[in-house]
């Protein structure tokens, strides 16, 4: 699934490739990858003889500003993906949206698992009107507004585990399941530790932990934009070096313990149980 960095890398993807190029037609392969206006025809429409100005993202939203100050908005969710396609080139079986250029280029939203989903706002409408879990995100991690304060508020209020906290977009925009597994072992945090337990000092690191392994993930991502918009990255590996991710059975690569996984509220956690004891960091 392609978290903050995979998609921030998409994004710089697509200012490099897309903008400027007006939109002559599109197609919808799949009705329910679009939320937004409900007929698929009427979000086609709307994008004609629009070119992309700009494109933001917002946690893992990406959004793009078009010429007539309206907004597609999309959402890659599990499996999502962003080619751009410079050749004509039939649709793979999982295509379901396609954007067609006046250049002769093709932005194409292929979409295995179908939870990715596109909107079409008009510019009278805010993108966080439209789309009220925009409205919820937290700051962007790598914002000013991201503060220990902030995270140490959004942890401590709720009993659950630290692990489901940190998937919670409204604590940390943006992050999923491997730089939240990533996070905590570079933290010497258990993925199972109750928020309100958590000191001070364990969330200002926790803190400083999210923000550069968001980075370095970014940096990672950042090298290989070619012809397709999305990088190898985007189907969710962490440039092959995770610590935990992924390496249940392996040995910790710091103290050699064998990593293990957990789940926690549905999804998979992966840690190490020496460098991230439960046990002596409760009850602090
Ligand atoms: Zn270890």
């Amino acid at each position: 699934m392609p978290e903050l960095p995979e998609v921030e890398t998409v994004r710089r993807g697509l200012e490099v490739v897309t903008l400027g190029q007006p939109i002559v037609g599109g197609e919808v392969l799949l009705a329910r990858s679009i939320a937004l206006p409900d007929r698929p025809q009427t979000f086609i429409e709307s994008l004609r003889d629009r070119a992309f100005t700009q494109w933001q993202r917002r946690g893992k939203y990406l959004l793009a500003t078009l010429s007539d100050d309206s907004c597609l908005v999309i959402h890659l969710r599990m499996s999502g993906q962003l080619l751009w396609l410079t050749t004509p080139q039939p649709p793979c079986p999982h295509t379901r949206v396609r954007w067609f250029l006046a250049t002769g280029a093709e932005l194409r939203f292929v979409d295995q698992r179908t939870f990715g989903r596109c909107w079409w706002i008009p510019a009278h409408c805010r993108p966080e009107q439209a789309i009220p879990t925009l409205a919820t995100l937290a700051p962007e991690p790598l914002s000013e507004a991201f503060t220990v304060r902030f995270l140490a508020e959004r942890l401590v209020h709720h009993r659950r585990a630290l692990k489901t906290a940190l998937l919670d977009q409204t604590v940390v925009a943006g992050m999923g399941n491997i730089y939240a597994d990533e996070s905590l072992f570079l933290s010497g945090l258990h993925p199972a530790l109750p928020t309100h337990t958590l000191t001070t000092e364990q969330i200002a690191r926790l803190h400083q932990v999210i923000r550069r392994v968001l980075k370095e993930g970014i940096a990672a991502g950042g090298t290989t934009i070619r012809t397709f918009v999305t990088p190898q990255g985007v189907n969710g590996h962490y440039g092959g070096q995770a610590w935990v991710y992924g390496r249940q059975g392996k040995a910790c690569r710091v103290c050699g313990t064998t990593i293990e996984r957990l789940r926690l509220a549905g999804r998979s956690s992966h840690y190490c149980p020496r460098c991230q004891p439960l046990s002596s960091a409760m009850g602090r």
